[in-house]
């Protein structure tokens, strides 16, 4: 059950979108978790879509996977990472869930012949779910994260759900605005009055916010921080400043600068269950993130990666974020270079310029582009032996590769790409097949934690030292049993399977032959947190210190 005086926080945007609610939402849990308190992180997004399973990655940003499966919005990672738990189906919501359960329960008869209407019901339904989340992880404090910009129309019903609790409940809900103060150019000044309507904005949806974060540039001034109070009718310690910094991971640390931490406690007559040092362990890992002595430059092979830097940081964030902690942990920078493997067959002589790095990377990917050029590069790290990690999409294509220059099946395929290829070493579970030739897409694709079995002696068991594993899976395809003899007895092992042994989970080369060559067909990525780095990152990490 929900405990007597469960206090919730709900999290809102100002001015305009972008400005870091999610990194601004997981901070705040961090710095609570730190006094003490139990928190539960809500993610609403207001859009239609039932869940961001569908929606492109190189537009939105990396769907991110939870244990149960659903697909997620890619702040859901952000709270994984800063909070380190694992978040459920119940802590993510949409506009489009919500109808969509609504429709349903109307269709079935569940409103008893009612008019079934926005106000009450979908209010209502939103409040089930946050209560609901909130019973679920026996919390003291929620995290309400809604989408969108105040004065959107799509978050509207959302706020309008979180005005409704706080005039039921006025000591256990608060909100939070996080906003951006523009310093414009020309006047090298940071102007607050955008800052202001929005509050105004909010007001009239008879929101009143109790802190305001106030992103921007630079450090907000005491006068400035005045002036938002005053329009907030708040006191000026309650706006928070919050100017960019280089790492995501500092946030938290800068926050308490201003002690949002107290104040929010203060506002709900909460007192702190610790002496307040309890971030130590985070602050551990920010210093070593800032003193890392050794440089790795690490080659990420893909096709997502022609649209700007900006693209892909957002569809591989969690890569991303996995490298980074595998490598502070092992004192280690490391560069990332990323490589549209499309260069490689326009060109196949620019294939040597990977002997320039130390290790190199496939991530996920579905479809056709550029993938003979992702072969060739994963060609080049077997025969080179360079370090080589294959994340699912990565790990599919290393077994197509393998089965073409190793075993010598020149037209080894994915049933993905080519299903008339006569060794199709990647191909669909019968038990698939029948649903695609259905149409039905969504149900075929393998989504959520699966539990796995490791290999004794293997690079694979070495990392994780232990024999079973659990790890997430976001794919369609899968090894074809029908070749792995053939595949085993040319060298490659197939380090982890599932517990029948039907599927196959972690593919490698031995240690003999190659100083580091796995993939795994699940997003090891998924489960990485800053003070728990992922095992296959770090052995992928310590394979290329040593190959340096
Ligand atoms: N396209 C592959 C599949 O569906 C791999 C998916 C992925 O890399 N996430 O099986």
């Amino acid at each position: 059950m929900k405990k007597k005086n469960h206090k919730y926080v709900f999290i809102v945007g100002g001015v305009m979108s972008g400005v870091g609610k999610g990194i601004a939402s997981s901070s705040i849990g961090k710095i609570l978790q730190s006094k003490g308190f139990k928190v539960n992180p809500i993610k609403i997004d207001p859009y239609l879509n039932v869940d961001a399973g569908n929606m492109n990655p190189t537009e939105h940003g990396e769907v991110f996977v939870l244990n149960s499966g659903l697909e997620t919005d890619q702040d859901m990672g952000n709270y994984e990472r800063f909070l380190e738990i694992d978040l459920d189906d119940g802590d993510y919501m949409t506009s489009g869930m919500i109808y969509k359960y609504i429709i349903e329960k109307e269709r079935n008869l569940g409103y008893h012949g009612k008019c079934v209407e926005a106000i009450p019901h979908i209010i209502q339904e939103i409040l089930r779910r946050i209560k609901k989340a909130a019973d679920r992880h026996k919390s003291d404090i929620s995290l309400i994260e809604i989408g969108g910009t105040v004065g959107d129309y799509q978050n509207i019903l959302f706020i309008e759900a979180a005005r409704i609790l706080k005039i039921k409940h006025p000591q256990d809900v608060i909100f939070i605005m996080v906003s951006y103060l523009p310093v414009p150019g020309s006047l090298g000044e940071m102007k607050t009055r955008p800052t202001q309507n929005a509050i105004r904005q909010l007001n009239s949806y008879g929101v009143q916010p109790d802190i305001i974060i106030a992103r921007g540039s630079q450090l907000l001034d005491y006068r400035r921080k005045e002036k938002i109070a005053m329009a907030c009718a708040i006191a000026p310690e309650n706006v928070i400043s919050a100017p960019d910094i280089k790492s995501i991971y500092n946030v938290p640390l800068n926050f308490e600068k201003d002690k949002i931490g107290s104040i929010i406690l203060k506002t709900f007559h909460l007192r702190s269950k610790t002496n307040g040092n309890s971030l130590k362990e985070w602050k551990n890992f920010v210093r070593k993130k800032n003193c890392a002595k050794k440089k790795l430059r690490i080659a990420i092979v893909g096709k997502y990666f022609d649209t700007g830097d900006f693209v892909l940081s957002d569809a591989y964030v969690s890569v991303i974020e996995a490298i980074k902690f595998s490598s502070y942990w092992s004192n280690t920078s490391s560069e990332l270079i990323w490589i549209n493997s499309k260069e490689y067959e326009t060109d196949p002589k620019k294939i040597s310029e990977l002997k320039k790095y130390d290790g190199i990377i496939v991530p996920g990917g579905f479809g056709e582009n550029g993938i003979e050029g992702i072969i060739m590069a994963i060609k080049y790290a077997r025969i080179y032996k360079i370090p080589y990690l294959g994340l699912c999409y990565g790990m599919q294509l290393a077994v197509i590769e393998f089965a073409r220059n190793v075993v010598g099946w020149g037209d080894a395929h994915t049933a993905e790409i080519n299903p008339k290829s006569s060794h199709l070493v990647i191909d669909i579970m019968p038990e698939q097949k029948k649903l695609l030739e259905e149409e039905k897409y969504g149900a075929t694709m393998r989504l959520g934690a699966y539990p796995a079995v490791l290999k004794k002696g293997t690079i694979a068991y070495n990392s994780y030292n232990v024999e079973n594993i659990s790890e997430r899976h976001r794919h369609r395809y899968e090894v074809n049993p029908e070749y792995i003899k053939d595949i085993e007895k040319n060298g490659m092992i197939f380090s982890g399977a599932s517990p029948s042994g039907k599927l196959q989970e972690i593919i490698e080369l031995p240690k003999s032959i190659h100083p580091f060559f796995l993939g795994s067909q699940f997003h090891p990525e998924f489960k990485a947190r800053p003070l728990h780095p992922h095992p296959l990152f770090t052995a992928f990490i310590e394979a290329c210190l040593k190959n340096k």
